[in-house]
C-alpha cells in the first residue's frame, strides 16, 4: 500500500497512531450497485436480517429505559418499531431489490424518498412532521446494512479498546453530530471541511484527542482500516506510513505525553506572571460532564458554558427542569467558582438538528443567538428561570451572545427581570444580585464597549466571531481559513477598545474565544491588559505555564509595540520574536 501524507489545518496538539474509520451520515453514505439475480435473495435476506436487528435494538432500548424517562420516549420508540412491521418499510423494499435487481440499502433509500413525499404531501402540519421518524429508522436500518451497528453494553468495554485505536475520518460533521463524540474516547478526529474556530473544530478540540480540519479531499483517499498517523500539532495525516516513520512518530508521541504528565506538576500552581500579577484560567464547557475535565486540569471556574449543545439533536426544546438541573449540576460541581452560563447561541453553523436545510443567505448574519431569543421570548423566558433558579445552588453569571446594539441589551434585561418576578411569585430561591454579563464578539459591540460596560457587570470577548465579523471571513470555511487571522491589527485593535471601554467602568473583562487557550497569543492577551482567559480543559495547563515564566511589565512595553502596529506582516514576526525571547 503506498504511503502519502496530507496537509490540513491542525485544531488539536498531540500526535495519534491508528487506523481510519470513515463516517458521516448514513443517508450520505449510501450507493447504488447492480446485483446479479443470483445474488437476490442472499440481499433479501440481508434486508430482512436489518430490520430484524433494529427490532431487537429498539426493543432493548424501550426495557432499559428509567422509571423515570418521559412517557413520549416509550411512545416514540413504538411508533418507530410499528413503522418497521409496516408493509410500506419491511416488504416495499425488497419488491425493489428484486425488480430493479439493486443492493438493499439502494432500494430502502427509494422506497424512504417515496414515503416522505407522501408525507411532504399532507395537509395537516403534525403529520406532515412524522416524515422524520421515517426518515430516523430508515437510517438506523441503513447503519446496520453499512455495518455501523452500535454495540450492546456488554461490549462497551470492548468497543472502548477498539475506539481508542480509531482516527475518525469525515468529510463534514456538523457540530449537532460532532457533539455526540463526547461519549466516546477515539484516538483522533479529522475533517476535509473546516475553519480553525469553526463549531466542529472546537468540539473536535474539546474532545482532548489530535485533530485537523480542512484535510480537502482525504476522506475520499483515505480507505476504511488504513494505518494513519495524525500529527494534531504540524495538521499533516500519514496514511500507510513506512516503519522508520512509524517509529520516528511513536517517539513525538511518547516524548509529547511525558510533556503533557510533566505539565500535571503545575496543576495545582497559581497563575501567576514572575512580577506578581494573578491570570485566572477558567475552562469552555459543552455539556454539564465536562466539568470533571476542567476540574482535573485547575480551572478557577468555567468561563464560558455553551448551552445550545443541551439543545442539540431532539424533536423538543429541554423544558425548565431539565435545563435547571444541567446547570445546577455545573454550579454545584464548581463548588463556589464563578460558572459563567452563556444564554442560547444557536443560528450559523450551530444548528439544533444536523438534518435542519438552512435557507437563510447568510446564516451568520441572521437571526441567530439573542437575536433568535429574542424573537422566541417563550424560550428566553424557559432559560432564564432555569439560570436563575440554579443560581441559588453556586456561584452563577448569565451571559448574553452576540450583543450588536444596547436595546438588544436592555430587551434582554427586561425578560430576565420578568423571569425574576415570576420565580418570587412563585417564592423560587435564586440569586437576586446574579450578574450580567456580554459577549463582546460583533465590531460593532467591540467599539461600543464601553456604553455595554457601563450597562452589565462584565464583558467577554468572543475572539472566534470578532475575527470572522471584522475580517468577513467565514469561520467555518475553509477555503478562507488561511485568512482568518486573530493578530490583525483590527482584530487588535478591537480587542484593546474592549478593556478600554470595561476598565472605565471598572467591569471585568475576558476572552473566551479560542485565541485564549493559544499559547502563542498568552503574551499578548495578558500585555494588552487581559486577567481572564477561558478556554477548553485541555489548554489550560499548557497556556499557564506560559503565565509563569513571564514578566507583566515586559508584556505591556511589547503589546504597546504591537498594536502600534499596522502591518500584519511585522506585526506576525515581532509577536514570534517576544514569545521566543521570553521562552
Ligand atoms: C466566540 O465567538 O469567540 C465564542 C466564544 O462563541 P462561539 O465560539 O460559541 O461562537
Ligand atoms: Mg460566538
Amino acid at each position: 500500500m503506498a504511503s502519502f501524507s496530507v496537509h490540513g489545518v491542525g485544531v488539536s496538539s498531540g500526535i495519534a497512531i491508528g487506523h481510519a474509520h470513515l463516517i458521516s451520515h448514513a443517508l450520505l453514505e449510501v450507493v447504488h450497485f447492480k446485483i446479479d439475480s443470483k445474488a437476490i435473495p442472499a440481499e433479501i435476506a440481508r434486508f430482512d436480517r436489518a430490520i430484524t436487528l433494529v427490532k431487537q435494538d429498539l426493543a432493548q432500548l424501550k426495557d432499559q429505559l428509567p422509571a423515570n424517562a418521559p412517557a413520549e420516549l416509550s411512545a416514540f420508540i413504538n411508533t418507530h418499531l410499528a413503522m418497521l412491521s409496516d408493509k410500506t418499510l419491511s416488504e416495499a423494499p425488497k419488491a425493489i431489490i428484486q425488480n430493479e435487481q439493486c443492493n438493499a440499502e439502494w432500494a430502502l433509500k427509494q422506497q424512504m424518498d417515496d414515503i416522505v413525499a407522501q408525507f411532504e404531501a399532507i395537509e395537516d402540519a403534525y403529520l406532515r412532521e412524522r416524515k422524520h421518524d421515517v426518515v430516523q429508522v430508515v437510517e438506523r436500518v441503513i447503519k446496520v446494512l453499512l455495518g455501523h451497528h452500535q454495540r450492546g453494553p456488554g461490549e462497551k468495554k470492548q468497543q472502548v479498546r477498539q475506539e481508542r485505536a480509531m482516527i475518525l475520518v469525515a468529510h463534514d460533521i456538523s457540530p449537532a453530530d460532532a457533539i455526540q463524540f463526547k461519549h466516546h474516547q477515539f484516538a483522533a478526529f479529522i475533517t476535509d471541511v473546516g475553519g480553525i474556530t469553526s463549531h466542529t473544530a472546537i468540539l473536535a478540540r474539546s474532545l482532548n484527542v489530535p485533530s485537523i480540519v480542512a484535510l480537502q479531499r482525504a476522506r475520499d483517499l483515505i480507505n476504511d482500516g488504513e494505518l494513519m498517523i495524525v500529527d494534531g500539532t504540524q495538521g499533516v495525516v500519514i496514511v500507510n506510513p513506512g516503519p522508520e516513520v512509524l517509529s520516528e512518530y511513536q517517539l513525538k508521541q511518547n516524548q509529547w505525553q511525558l510533556a503533557q504528565q510533566k505539565l500535571q506538576r503545575i496543576k495545582t500552581t497559581k497563575a501567576v506572571t514572575v512580577d506578581g500579577i494573578s491570570i485566572d484560567l477558567l475552562a469552555n464547557i459543552e455539556v454539564p460532564e465536562d466539568v470533571v475535565s476542567a476540574k482535573a486540569a485547575g480551572a478557577v471556574g468555567v468561563g464560558l458554558y455553551r448551552t445550545e449543545f443541551l439543545f442539540m439533536n431532539r424533536k423538543e426544546m429541554p423544558g425548565e427542569q431539565e435545563q435547571f438541573e444541567a446547570y445546577r449540576h455545573v454550579a454545584e460541581a464548581m463548588k463556589g467558582y464563578p460558572v459563567t452560563i452563556r444564554t442560547l447561541d444557536i443560528g450559523a453553523d450551530k444548528q439544533l438538528n444536523p438534518d435542519e436545510i438552512v435557507t437563510a443567505t447568510n446564516p451568520a448574519l441572521g437571526l441567530r443567538a439573542v437575536r433568535y431569543c429574542l424573537a422566541e421570548p417563550h424560550i428566553f423566558h424557559t432559560q432564564f428561570r432555569a439560570l436563575l433558579r440554579a443560581s441559588h445552588y453556586g456561584n452563577v453569571k448569565i451571559l448574553i451572545p452576540m450583543l450588536s446594539s444596547l436595546s438588544e441589551l436592555r430587551q434582554s434585561k427586561l425578560l430576565l427581570q420578568r423571569a425574576k418576578d415570576s420565580l418570587r411569585l412563585e417564592n423560587i430561591p435564586f440569586d437576586d444580585q446574579i450578574m450580567l454579563g456580554g459577549m463582546v464578539e460583533i465590531p460593532a459591540a467591540a467599539i461600543n464597549a464601553e456604553a455595554f460596560a457601563q450597562e452589565l457587570d462584565f464583558l467577554s470577548i468572543g475572539t472566534n466571531d470578532l475575527i470572522q465579523y471584522t475580517l468577513a471571513i467565514d469561520r467555518a470555511d475553509d477555503a478562507v481559513a488561511h485568512l482568518y487571522n486573530p493578530l490583525h491589527p483590527a482584530v487588535l485593535r478591537l480587542i484593546q477598545l474592549t478593556i478600554q471601554g470595561a476598565e472605565k467602568h471598572g467591569k471585568p473583562v475576558s476572552v473566551c474565544g479560542e485565541m485564549a487557550g493559544d499559547t502563542r497569543l498568552t503574551r499578548l492577551l495578558v500585555g494588552l491588559g487581559m486577567r481572564q482567559l477561558s478556554m477548553h480543559p485541555s489548554q489550560i495547563l499548557s497556556v499557564k505555564s506560559q503565565i509563569l515564566q513571564c514578566e507583566e511589565s515586559l508584556l505591556v512595553k511589547q503589546a504597546k509595540k504591537i498594536l502600534s502596529l499596522t502591518d500584519l506582516e511585522k506585526i506576525e514576526p515581532l509577536v514570534k520574536k517576544f514569545n521566543g525571547e521570553l521562552a
